[in-house]
């Protein structure tokens, strides 16, 4: 049995331990808990539950025992090391059924019509969707820029006063354009605006957004947190305990966005081995990147790794190393990507990321094919361009695929 008053230091202990509570049947892992519903000792324990005197699980929309574990893991990884003064910062987190759930609740809960929000124009193909097409039928205008012009941020914070949160992504899918967190938090507070990032392609082990004050962080974690590409979640996490036990929580009971037990097991045990994972990805990817950026059929690689990118000082700045996530373009544009694609035989044709394997796929007619070809193109999200995930096998075999896949 672990002792609660011995707290893990370092952050691979806090990934195993943090979060775990000792079962009643002293099971060695928080069993899946499947079930709907939770008994009542008696009738009045069930009204002190719904009315809040009695901490307790109720209904699993809006809460389980095997979901509780994932939350509190994923808060202390995202709020490590972080203090406000002498005491730890403290966040809430609520898991989701997707990622999709989760940033739909962070913006419903904190947009209404009339009001605007800000982001950055590189965004997943289904945040974009989101903000360009469902937030508008609700009345709120969605602003999409280049939020790493911060003179052309903060004129726009200036000049439209209905906007009240502002969303970022960083790095942001597929392209690795990297917002500086630090500098557009510190912008968008002078302004009285909330700051919502999605941390998807970093987790915190990468990068924190909450040390530079962010509001509220979101992960899909279908990807690197789970790790192993066996379920599709989502989290948001909030430094406001009010707004996250209130309206952030109402939220998602409503829309009915909650996890499943099997989900948010896997998720659990996908998050023990994050710290190794990622040193792993992120040495493979560095590896990866330079292999492609020196071979003579590859025209460009966009990774935060390399000096090369327009990002990079940002990446460095604020990441504890560049990601496992890049993207690249071919000389021979995309016949040639088509090509390569084809001839693999390790790494995988699919969508998605974050798993122990490397995954490769077409953007422009894949993740981001609802995106208008207009838009695509002024995000940099041209018709060549392939996104990889670089996976935790060989780094070796990673390149030799890549090499006879892109051999003539
Ligand atoms: N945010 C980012 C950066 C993503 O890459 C994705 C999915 O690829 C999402 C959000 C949406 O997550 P989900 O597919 O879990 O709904």
């Amino acid at each position: 049995m672990s002792d609660k008053n011995f707290p893990p230091i370092g952050f691979g202990s806090a990934a195993i331990h943090a979060g775990h509570r000792q079962d009643p049947n002293y099971a060695h892992l928080t069993p899946i808990y499947a079930t709907s519903t939770y008994v009542f000792d008696t009738a009045e324990q069930g009204m002190r539950r719904f009315s809040g005197q009695e901490d307790g699980y109720i209904y699993s929309r809006w809460g389980n025992p095997t979901f509780t574990e994932a939350e509190e893991k994923i808060a202390s990884l995202e709020t490590y090391g972080l203090k406000i003064g002498n005491s730890q910062l403290k966040v809430k987190g609520i898991l989701h059924a997707s990622g999709m759930a989760a940033i739909t609740t962070m913006m419903l809960s904190n947009l209404k019509a009339g009001q605007k929000i800000l982001t950055h124009y590189s965004l997943y193909a289904g945040t974009n969707d989101l903000c360009h097409q469902i937030l508008p039928q609700l009345g709120i205008e969605a602003i999409i820029m280049d939020l790493r012009d911060l003179g052309k941020t903060e004129d726009i914070l200036k000049k439209e006063k209905d906007i009240s949160f502002v969303h970022i992504e960083t790095p942001a899918n597929p392209t690795l354009q990297c917002v500086d967190i630090e500098a557009i938090t510190k912008l968008a507070k002078k302004y009285g605006k909330k700051v919502g990032c999605d941390n998807t392609f970093a987790t915190p082990y990468l990068q924190q957004p909450f040390k530079y004050g962010v509001d509220f962080v979101m992960h899909s974690t279908t990807k690197f947190l789970n790790g192993h590409g066996t379920a599709i979640g989502g989290i948001l996490l909030g430094t406001d305990l009010d707004f996250m036990n209130g309206k952030a929580t109402k939220m998602q009971r409503v829309l009915g966005g909650n996890s499943n037990p099997f989900d948010a097991f896997v998720l659990t045990n996908g998050l023990k081995t994050l710290e190794i994972r990622m040193e792993r990805h992120c040495q493979n990817a560095m590896e990866v990147a330079k292999f492609l950026d020196g071979h003579s059929a590859v025209a460009k690689v966009h990774y935060n790794g390399l000096p090369t990118h327009p990002d990079y000082s940002i990446a460095v700045k604020q990441m504890r190393h560049p990601g496992a996530m890049m993207s690249f373009e071919l000389r021979g544009g995309l016949e040639a990507g088509v090509k390569l694609m084809n001839k693999l035989r390790l790494c995988l044709r699919t969508v998605s990321l974050g798993t122990s394997e490397t995954l490769l796929c077409h953007p422009a007619s894949m993740t981001h094919f609802s995106v208008p070809k207009e838009q695509r193109q002024q995000y940099g999200i041209t018709d060549g361009l392939i996104r990889m995930s670089v996976g935790i096998e060989n780094a070796v075999d990673i390149m030799n695929d890549l090499e006879q896949a892109l051999e003539d």
